[in-house]
C-alpha cells in the first residue's frame, strides 16, 4: 500500500507515518522540511509542485492519502493558517484524487480539529470568499478564528465529496482531534494570548492525547475494516465534544 502522508516530519504526521510504515506501507512524505518531498503548501504553486512530486514518485497510483499539514491558532499570520489549513489541504485531496481511483482499496483522511464545529459554515466567511475583511476587524485573536474557520472549510468540503468520491470508490473521512501533544499545541501553550485557556480546560479524559493515538483511528479509517465509513468525521477529543455540545451530533 502506498500512501502519502502531509506534515510528514512532525507531530500527528510523523505518528502516522511511522504507524504506516511499521505496519508494511510505503510511505511519502510531504512537509516544509525531512520528507521524501519538499513542498510549501500555503501558495498554490507550491500545493501543485507537491502534486506533481507525488504523482512522478508514485506512478499516478496511490491506495491511500492523509493530510496532517496545518498550523495552530498562535502562528502569527492567520492568512498563512487559512492558506495551509484550508486552500493547500483542498488542493492537495483533489489533486491526488486521481491517482486515488488507480488504487487498492483506496482512502483519504484530512486532519480537521474540533475547532471545526467552533462555528458554523453560515457564519464562515471562507464560504463566501470574505475572509481578509472578517480578519482586518479581528483584532489580536484572528488566528484562532482563522484557525476555527479553516478547519470548519477543510470538515464541509470534505463532507461535500461524499458522493462524487463514493462514486469513483474512495473513501473519505475527518478526524478531529482534541488537545494532543505536539510542536503545534505547544506553540499555543507558549503563546501568552492562549496558553493559560489551553492549560486551564480539561477534557474529561483529563489528559492530553498523543500522536500515536491520532495515528491508530487515521489507520482504521484506511484500511479494509472501515469500508463503509465514509464522508464521516470522528472527534477524538477525550470527551470535549460531548461536554461542551452534547446535544448537537
Ligand atoms: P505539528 O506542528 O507537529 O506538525 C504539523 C506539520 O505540518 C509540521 O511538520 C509542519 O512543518 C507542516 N507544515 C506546516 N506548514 C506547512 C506548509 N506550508 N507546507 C508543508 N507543510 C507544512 O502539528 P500537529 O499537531 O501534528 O498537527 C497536525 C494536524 O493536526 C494539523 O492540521 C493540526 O491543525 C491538527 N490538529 C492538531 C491538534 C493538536 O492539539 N496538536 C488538535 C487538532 C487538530
Amino acid at each position: 500500500m502506498t500512501v502519502v502522508v502531509t506534515g510528514s516530519a512532525s507531530g500527528i504526521g510523523a505518528a502516522t507515518s511511522n504507524a504506516l510504515r511499521a505496519a508494511g506501507s510505503e510511505v511519502v512524505g510531504v512537509d516544509l522540511r525531512d520528507a521524501d518531498i519538499i513542498a510549501d503548501l500555503s501558495s498554490s504553486e507550491g500545493a501543485q509542485s507537491a502534486v506533481d512530486a507525488v504523482l512522478d514518485r508514485c506512478g499516478g497510483v496511490l491506495d491511500g492519502v492523509v493530510l496532517c499539514a496545518g498550523l495552530g491558532p498562535h502562528v502569527p499570520d492567520p492568512r498563512l493558517i487559512i492558506a495551509v489549513n484550508y486552500h493547500g489541504t483542498v488542493a492537495l485531496l483533489d489533486g491526488l484524487f486521481p491517482a486515488l481511483q488507480k488504487g487498492a482499496n483506496p482512502a483519504a483522511v484530512v486532519v480537521s480539529s474540533v475547532a471545526s464545529t467552533h462555528v458554523t459554515w453560515d457564519e464562515n466567511p471562507i464560504a463566501a470568499g470574505g475572509e481578509d475583511a472578517a480578519l482586518a476587524a479581528a483584532g489580536e485573536y484572528g488566528g484562532a478564528l482563522a484557525y476555527a474557520w479553516s478547519k470548519n472549510a477543510v470538515t464541509v468540503n470534505v463532507r461535500k465529496r461524499a458522493a462524487e468520491w463514493a462514486g469513483a470508490g474512495v473513501r473519505l473521512n475527518t478526524v478531529a482531534p482534541g488537545s494532543i501533544d505536539t510542536p503545534l499545541l505547544q506553540g499555543g501553550l507558549d503563546d501568552p494570548r492562549f496558553g493559560e485557556a489551553i492549560r486551564n480546560f480539561t477534557a474529561p479524559i483529563p489528559r492530553r492525547g498523543t500522536p500515536d493515538e491520532i495515528a491508530s483511528l487515521i489507520l482504521y479509517l484506511l484500511g479494509p475494516q472501515a469500508g463503509f465509513v465514509h464522508g464521516a468525521q470522528f472527534m477524538i477529543d477525550g470527551g470535549v465534544d460531548a461536554l461542551t455540545r452534547p446535544t448537537k451530533f
